[in-house]
């Protein structure tokens, strides 16, 4: 089949890479349209030391072995969880020691024709979620999450840090919750989406507020530092950023002002897809361009440009 390969020299095109073969409960799913994020080109840069296919971020159709789901247009849970570890047991499968990770961690991804998850893993779509929204699904889950690990109110001043791919996301999620929001970006254009859906933005941060919870979606190895600058004593940051290589930083403040340090990372679909279904969330602003796999090095160079939004590829 057509996979983008990442190698440890980098990432190319392949028109016989082995397609997957499906383990006991999986479905093999053909890809319709998949997106790049910024942990895809942090992969890139060899985070995580992934070889294989990247790609997490998804909208499918079920080809094989999903039993009643063949022929249904499908995303999916990244995370296979080994389903009998105490963090299964305890519906914790997303942080199963065992688990491998769709494009990320063990297992190849959707930068190709067909990929394999497990059926439970698998959602399905209504027809009123084209696959352009779809495809925001994972991204938009990992916005969601938030919500599950911490209890924002409407009276709860927040600062989404980033205007990249998720940082919008984010933005848009958390601002169902508090009006007293602000997102912060480098990118008036960026910025304009939000501020069209009615969201307070800047392109620096206020020189004296600080907010009871800062979200740092920057992407960037300093954002944490940034974040910790901005966040009121006793409150919290969620840090959604994961970086190729290492970062140096004085956490003392952290302790100084009893800040509660949240690390985030994938979240549930439910919500995410009942946003999207609700028109709650605009995700067809966010798309850049669409792409051909052949172009899949193009399509990375496009993802990387400082203005680009959501960049897609159609196997
Ligand atoms: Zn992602
Ligand atoms: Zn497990």
């Amino acid at each position: 089949m057509k996979a983008l390969v990442l190698k440890k020299d980098g990432l190319r095109f392949e028109a016989g890479y082995p397609a997957p073969e499906p383990a006991d409960g999986e479905a093999l799913v053909r890809v319709r349209l998949a997106g790049i994020c910024a942990t895809d080109l942090e992969l890139a840069r060899g985070y995580m030391g992934f070889t294989g296919v990247p790609g997490h971020e998804f909208v499918g159709v079920v080809e094989s072995g999903g039993e009643g789901l063949d022929g249904r247009r499908v995303v999916g849970e990244i995370n296979c969880a080994c389903g009998s570890c105490e963090y299964c047991g305890a519906g914790l499968g997303r942080h199963c020691p065992e688990r491998s990770v769709l494009g990320i961690m063990g297992r190849d991804g959707a930068f190709a024709e067909y990929l394999a998850l497990p059926r439970e893993n698998l959602r399905t779509l209504p027809d009123g979620i084209s696959d352009t929204e779809a495809v925001f699904l994972e991204p938009l889950a990992a916005a969601c999450e938030i919500l599950e690990q911490l209890d924002i109110g409407a009276e709860d001043s927040v600062l989404i840090l980033g205007d990249g791919r998720l940082g919008l996301l984010v933005a848009q999620v958390l601002a169902l919750r508090t009006t007293s929001l602000l997102a912060i970006g480098r990118h008036p254009g960026k910025l304009a989406l939000l501020a069209r859906r009615g969201i307070a933005t800047a392109t620096v941060a206020p020189a004296r507020e600080r907010f009871d919870v800062v979200v740092d979606c920057t992407g960037a190895a300093d954002g944490l530092e940034k974040a910790m600058a901005l966040v009121r004593p006793r409150g919290a940051i969620v840090l959604k950023t994961t970086v190729a290589g290492d970062r140096r930083l004085d956490l003392n403040r952290l302790v100084i002002d009893e800040v509660t340090l949240i690390g985030s990372r994938c979240g549930p679909f439910e919500p995410a897809m009942e946003a999207l279904a609700r028109g709650m969330v605009d995700t067809e602003t966010l798309v850049s361009m669409i792409y051909p796999l052949e172009e899949g090095a193009e399509a990375f160079d496009h993802a990387r440009e400082p203005g680009a939004l959501k960049v897609l590829l159609k196997p």
